[in-house]
């Protein structure tokens, strides 16, 4: 039976050294600041939001919601991100996706300062992903699940990575930091032949299709590592991974769990970030 990694666990551990780091800034009388924007009111977003908050604010992090309306223009919503941009209280950023279909998000991304930019929109946290420069925000996602592989010890140095996905948000940026860090990366997509034999020569396998347990003990070898990125719900409305979790479980030698998994990683992670982008925005 496999090893649970869990992603609680994780969250836990990481939440905890952030706490300390940032007491640390606040007994040198610096504050931290992260705003969260969202145009319109899409109830994913606003559970995203409200999960986010509340671990920022554990942290020590103070929190705002740019809260616009749903119709609002995109010269509004720009100025509404210069104004953001350029408060100093504010040291992250994140705006909520998908954008009301009035707003460009080739024209925002180009707005919002690299810097700040704790979620990775701006093309120059993409291509600093893309290249390997750690200066960077990687998006979220991936780097909860980088967290999870470091926090349990998972060496990545010359194993044989498979990625189910190829989305900007999980699969590619993912697939650049396992490369970073020397695996042998193959991403698998839609169009991909023979997917169980791409991913049982995984010795890491990660699923981020976003299609309900959809791998099955016959995609994956003994002992593999399998990270389940994917959220999804079934028919009775019961939230599961892209992993069949029941059948590859017995057959993978660690495994996270939906939910539990990487979904609890990634508010921390995001702490994480708008710590860091503090740093390189004083120059510590
Ligand atoms: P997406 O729909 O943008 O991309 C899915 C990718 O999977 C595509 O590249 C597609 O080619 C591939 N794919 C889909 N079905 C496939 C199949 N049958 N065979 C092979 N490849 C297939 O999705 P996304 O935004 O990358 O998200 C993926 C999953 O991760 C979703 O379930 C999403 O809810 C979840 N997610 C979780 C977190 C988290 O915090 N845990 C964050 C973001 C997304």
């Amino acid at each position: 039976m496999a090893k649970i990694l869990s992603g609680k666990e994780v969250a836990a551990a990481l939440k905890d050294k952030l706490t300390e780091e940032v007491k640390k800034l606040k007994e040198q009388g610096k504050a931290l600041g992260l705003c969260i924007v969202m145009a319109g009111d899409r109830p994913d977003s606003a559970s995203y939001i409200k999960g986010a908050v509340k671990r920022c604010t554990d942290i020590g992090i103070d929190c705002q919601v740019e809260k616009l309306p749903e119709e609002i223009s995109q010269d509004e919503f720009l100025k509404v991100l210069d104004r953001l941009n350029k408060d100093p209280e504010i040291n992250g950023i994140i705006i909520m996706r998908p954008l009301p279909s009035q707003i460009s998000e080739d024209v925002v991304k180009y707005k919002i300062a690299p810097e700040k930019d704790v979620d990775c929109f701006s093309p120059i946290n993409v291509s600093k992903v893309m290249s390997g420069d750690s200066d960077g925000f990687a998006p979220c996602t991936p780097a909860a699940v980088i967290e999870i592989l470091d926090y349990y010890g998972i060496g990545l140095e010359g194993k044989r990575a498979v990625l189910i996905g190829r989305s900007m948000v999980v699969g590619r940026p993912l697939a650049m930091m396992l490369l970073k860090r020397n695996a042998t990366v193959t991403i698998c997509h839609t169009r991909t032949k023979n997917l169980p034999q791409e991913t049982r020569r995984a010795e890491i396998l990660i699923a981020a299709a976003g299609k309900a347990r959809m791998v099955t003990k016959d995609m994956v070898s003994e002992g593999a590592v399998v990270i389940d990125v994917g959220i999804n719900f079934d028919e009775s409305g019961k939230m599961c991974g892209d992993v069949d979790f029941d059948s590859v479980s017995p057959i993978a030698g660690q495994i996270t769990p939906v939910p539990g998994g990487v979904g609890s990683v990634t508010s921390t992670v995001l702490a994480k970030h708008v710590i860091e982008a503090f740093k390189l925005q004083q120059g510590l």
